[in-house]
């Protein structure tokens, strides 16, 4: 009877335990931060639901979803304050690094990437940052909170200096002068192969942290903070394309604020899990 039947609250093909996994997909349904417009906290369901639209072959990288071991979670069960919340996420991302498994986190808002890497500090200490994103994500406070999405790379400045920034055209003032001041590798350009040579050369593990709105609204409508002047998706697909030559060291991604209720005939959700199909198939 059961084979007459599918599971769409699940990734495409996720159909492996968790202890036979080598990448653990899981959504963190968090928007407590976001100012202007939430609902990324319904980014994580949308893009398993479209992920079903996706071939599971990538004739890119000739890769298939049934070779390689993934296990879906599903939703993280998240309550109490936002420090509450980022304990638990902390924790469970730590759990999943030490089970020697690579994290596939979907957002949720650009905060919750800063208790995935508290997680990766633990685990290995010193590693590299790369981020896509619009916005540099590098105030200090924003709204009286020092956890605010808007602030996210600050906190992760914090616990390496290995930031990598792909795509900026956004930031007050403030956080372009801090950028400055302590040589943040910061470009409004998205990475090319003489980015990719000297990531490379620093040899260390990779995590790597993508906020759709570093595509175009045209691209990407749906986004909390959508940035005119951005990237088509072909263009951010070549750019991480280039990840494959370091794809040993990429220890997790995750895709952040997608907001199903801006989208518009699921443009975000969709290319959102097409950027995790390809990287699932290139890092596991
Ligand atoms: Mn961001
Ligand atoms: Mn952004």
């Amino acid at each position: 009877m059961e084979e007459h039947f599918i599971d769409l609250s699940k990734f495409i093909m996720a159909n492996c335990s968790y202890k036979d996994a080598d990448g653990i997909i899981y959504s963190i349904p968090y928007d407590g931060t976001t100012s202007f417009k939430p609902g990324a906290r319904e980014g994580g369901n949308a893009i398993r639901t479209a992920s079903w639209g996706l071939e599971t072959y990538s004739p890119i990288l000739d890769r298939d979803l049934s070779e390689v071991k993934y296990c879906d979670l599903k939703e993280l069960d998240l309550y109490g304050s936002q420090v509450e919340i980022f304990n638990i996420i902390h924790s469970v991302s730590r759990e999943i690094l030490k089970d020697n498994k690579k994290i596939i986190a979907f957002g949720g808002e650009h905060s919750i990437t800063y208790p995935i890497i508290k997680a990766v500090k633990d685990i290995y200490d010193d590693f590299i940052v790369i981020q896509f994103d619009a916005h540099c994500d590098l105030r200090d406070e924003y709204l009286g909170n020092k956890l605010s999405h808007a602030c996210v790379m600050r906190r992760v400045y914090e616990l390496t200096k290995n930031i990598f920034q792909f795509g900026i055209r956004s930031g007050d003032k403030e956080e372009w002068e801090f950028a400055k001041k302590n040589n943040i590798y910061l470009k409004m350009d998205l990475m090319n192969e003489d980015d990719l040579e000297y990531i490379k050369c620093l040899n260390k593990p990779i995590y790597v942290t993508i906020d759709i709105d570093v595509l175009d609204p045209a691209y990407a409508p749906g986004t909390g903070t959508p940035e005119p002047c951005g990237f088509s998706t072909k263009e951010l697909f070549k750019s991480l394309y280039l990840l494959e030559e370091v794809k040993d060291k990429i220890i997790g991604f995750d895709i952040v604020e997608v907001s199903p209720i801006y989208d518009i005939a699921n443009i975000t959700a969709i290319t959102a899990a097409k950027i995790a199909r390809e990287l699932m198939l290139m890092i596991l």
